[in-house]
């Protein structure tokens, strides 16, 4: 990435990290901006931070994270060659699901990652994430459960990006009979990930 690219790059960061555009910023800690590589291949999207998230600063810190890193190593791939965030960049006070006008406020800082960091292929994680996303590249969005583990190709002006929503980390201790669900479509991924090199 340009220089000017990367002074892009971190001042998105700084004003996320200040951010007062909504009434989370009045509760937190930290914001969570995300972390991974500046340019990145595959971005990964949760929903929100969670209390050690917010005590850290970093994404996936607790223990979706720790399923997170076990999904990722399943396809050989390390935490650092991926880009982690979430919808929200800061923590819903005791984790409550985000609202509308929170994800309004917050969404411009994920399209600016997104624009910036050009992924070409980005993984929503959990309803939230897949409804924000497929919506932002003019999808409707199903339900997560017909969603999940299915490659959507979307062409952009700046090129082609693919979208695979799969369950949220979280799922493993909610809903425990879901994690293979997970597991086969981290494999999945994988192969989309190879097509998306691939096909440049
Ligand atoms: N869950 C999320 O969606 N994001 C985090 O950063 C942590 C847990």
């Amino acid at each position: 990435m340009s220089q000017a690219g990367q002074e892009k790059y971190r001042k998105l960061n700084a004003e996320i990290i200040s951010c007062t555009k909504c009434r989370l910023s009045a509760g937190r800690i930290h914001a969570v901006p995300g972390e991974g590589p500046v340019p990145c291949r595959i971005m990964l999207i949760g929903e929100a931070p969670g209390e050690k998230e917010d005590r850290s600063g970093r994404p996936f810190a607790g223990r979706a994270g720790i399923v997170l890193q076990d999904l990722l190593e399943s396809i050989g791939l390390s935490r650092k060659e991926v880009f982690i965030t979430s919808i929200l960049k800061c923590r819903p006070p005791k984790n409550r699901d985000p609202k509308k006008d929170e994800i309004a406020a917050c969404r411009p800082y994920l399209n600016r990652q997104i624009a910036l960091l050009r992924p070409s292929v980005i993984v929503p994680m959990g309803r939230f994430s897949a409804s924000v996303i497929l919506e932002q590249f003019g999808m409707i969005p199903g339900r997560i459960s017909e969603i999940h583990g299915h490659a959507f190709r979307v062409e952009t002006p700046k090129g082609s990006v693919i979208l695979f929503p799969v369950y949220h980390p979280a799922v493993v201790t909610h809903n425990p009979p879901l994690k293979s669900d997970l597991v086969q479509d981290f494999q999945r991924l994988l192969t989309v990930i190879e097509t998306a090199g691939n096909s440049g």
